[in-house]
């Protein structure tokens, strides 16, 4: 049994013998995961996915699609992954329905597979009124579905996305959303480049964070924000005489309110409540703040720029 749909090792890619765009990656893709990639501009997403899927030829390092290099054995390797890549990348002039029959055909489907599954798509994608349309009758939205219907015309077992929801509405966003779960939870492994934080929140059962050519976390998204982040006490309360009231924790002042920074605030808690009774301060409220994802980004790659 594979247990990795898609397994990176040591993957560097130098372009034109100088720049270093991926340094050293290695990272372990699950099958059945919805795979989130996210990072800053030019830290080197696109490049790691087309690494992937053979549009990128790198230096050093090993891909294995589902347990097959995507060098030495790169045709098994390459019906496996659609890819919908970040630019539109079909012919404007030509009907959409021959662009996905001519796409089936270089999966190598037969000629009667490939108008079948054409059909499919066109009803899946919500394309079927269009399909003697040109490419470039079609709305912006619809043209996104079209690249994804045409990422998926061979039903491979791997959907990669490169910033799929760049420039939609928030309506084809949603529905874009609700496709991909579906076929996530029906089995499809899927690799999603984005930089739209919350989009890989919702999305993503797994995060890395890449930056500057370097995988700098990996985990799963649920663990990213508890092991990255930091939680706070907010306390509003009144009689805050001192500064030395809480003892033990890192806390400060801010006006009415006592803000303990902890990494264990079900035990953190109960002691500065004890505490702030003792001192007879009279507490009106109290919060938990969690650092969301997107400080956990922000704090991660601004890290990594600053280490360097
Ligand atoms: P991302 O997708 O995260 O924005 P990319 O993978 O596109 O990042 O780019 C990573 C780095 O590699 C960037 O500094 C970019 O300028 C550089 N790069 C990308 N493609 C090329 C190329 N064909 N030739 C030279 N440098 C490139």
């Amino acid at each position: 049994m594979i247990k990795n749909a898609i397994e990176i090792k040591n993957l560097k890619k130098i372009y034109d013998n100088k720049f270093e765009a991926l340094k050293s990656i290695d990272l372990d893709i699950p099958k059945g995961s919805f795979y989130g990639l996210l990072g800053p501009n030019g830290a080197g997403k696109t490049t790691t996915i087309g690494a992937i899927s053979g549009l990128v030829n790198y230096d050093i390092g090993s891909i294995s699609i589902m347990g097959h290099d995507n060098k030495s054995d790169y045709r098994i390797a390459r019906k496996l992954i659609g890819l919908s890549p970040q630019e539109l990348n079909f012919d404007v002039f030509f009907p959409i329905r021959k662009v996905l029959e001519f796409q089936a055909g270089y999966y190598g489907l037969s000629f009667n597979e490939s108008k079948e599954r054409t059909e499919i798509m066109l009803e899946q994608f919500g394309l079927t009124e269009k399909r003697n349309n040109t490419c470039r009758e079609l709305s912006g939205g619809m043209k996104r579905r079209l690249q994804i219907a045409k990422a998926l015309i061979h039903n491979p077992e791997i959907l990669i996305l490169d910033e799929p929801t760049a420039g939609v509405d928030i309506e084809l966003r949603y529905m874009l959303w609700d496709f991909l779960k579906k076929i996530n939870n029906e089995g499809k492994t899927i690799l999603l480049t984005t930089h739209y934080i919350e989009e890989a929140e919702q999305l993503c059962d797994r995060i890395a964070i890449i930056d500057n050519g370097n995988i700098i976390t990996n985990d799963k998204t649920k663990n990213l924000t508890g092991k990255n982040g930091n939680t706070q006490i907010v306390i509003d309360c009144e009689n805050i005489e001192k500064d030395n009231i809480i003892k033990n924790f890192n806390f400060k002042i801010n006006n009415n309110q006592i803000i303990v920074d902890t990494e264990a605030p079900n035990k953190t808690l109960p002691n500065v409540v004890e505490q702030l009774n003792n001192s007879n301060i009279i507490i009106n409220n109290i919060e938990i703040k969690k650092s969301t994802l997107e400080q956990v980004f922000l704090k991660l790659t601004s890290n990594y720029a600053s280490d360097k």
